[in-house]
């Protein structure tokens, strides 16, 4: 971690490919610029995501991966995977949980992001996807204990302990990450997302969120976290 509390490494769990960029993807620009060396998981290829009458599974998750990869290009992260879970159906079951372990253990980030699995419900009028509750849950129990326990799935790799957990959409928030140099890079990220998008343009919106939530700093943008820190930076080995 540098003095600005950047980390090294980081990677992203999240449900579908644009979760992170409607929500995270902010600090995630700013960490790359300084050198932090980002991989995202993306447990569903987003395949249901959609009204279109023509439209089947398989060429969706081609258009939603493809989309993803453009997002990621534009923030600077370079490496992502996608574990191919189905969109709608996502649980936080073993087998994920296994899944998530393996990538932790192999690219053995300081951080990880995910969103909070305890939301259920955003502002009066949201409830949350399932999908995005299961990846978090997930993630969490892949991070503490699984990832760092030797004789947990000792076929996933060897033993990792991730430093920090920034978890998104809690209500305790506990840190500020200041986004403003970075959130137009977020919002051209969020429009990769064309198949999701079609003609809205949310720049408005997420200037206003990040408005709101930088407000509470005197920031100008900003995105918040609860974050959780399982290993102290003094205990960096
Ligand atoms: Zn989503």
């Amino acid at each position: 971690m540098d003095r600005n509390g950047i980390p090294n490494s980081a990677m992203v769990i999240v449900a579908h490919p644009d979760d992170a960029e409607f929500t995270m993807a902010g600090t995630l620009a700013l960490w790359t610029r300084a050198g932090c060396r980002v991989t995202y998981v993306v447990c569903t290829d987003g395949n249901a995501g959609t009204q279109a009458p023509d439209m089947t599974r398989q060429k969706l998750a081609q258009i939603r991966r493809s989309e993803q990869r453009a997002a990621c290009a534009r923030l600077g992260v370079q490496e992502v995977i996608f574990l191919g879970y189905d969109d709608g159906q996502l649980v936080p079951s073993l087998r994920l949980r296994r899944d998530l372990v393996g990538a932790i253990r192999h690219y053995k980030p300081e951080v990880v992001l995910t969103s909070d699995p305890t939301r259920l419900f955003g502002r009066d009028n949201y409830i949350n996807h399932p999908d995005h509750r299961a990846a978090g849950q997930a993630a969490l129990d892949a991070i503490a204990p699984a990832s760092a326990m030797p004789l947990l799935w000792p076929e996933a790799g060897d033993p990792h302990r991730v430093h920090q957990v920034y978890v998104y959409g809690n209500d305790h928030s506990n840190v500020w990450v200041d986004i403003s140099e970075t959130i137009d890079t977020k919002i051209a990220a969020l429009r990769e997302h064309a198949s999701q998008l079609e003609d809205w343009d949310p720049t408005d919106r997420i200037k206003e969120w990040s408005a709101e939530a930088g407000q509470e700093q005197g920031m100008g943008y900003a995105e918040r976290f609860r974050v959780i820190t399982l290993v102290q930076p003094e205990g960096d080995d």
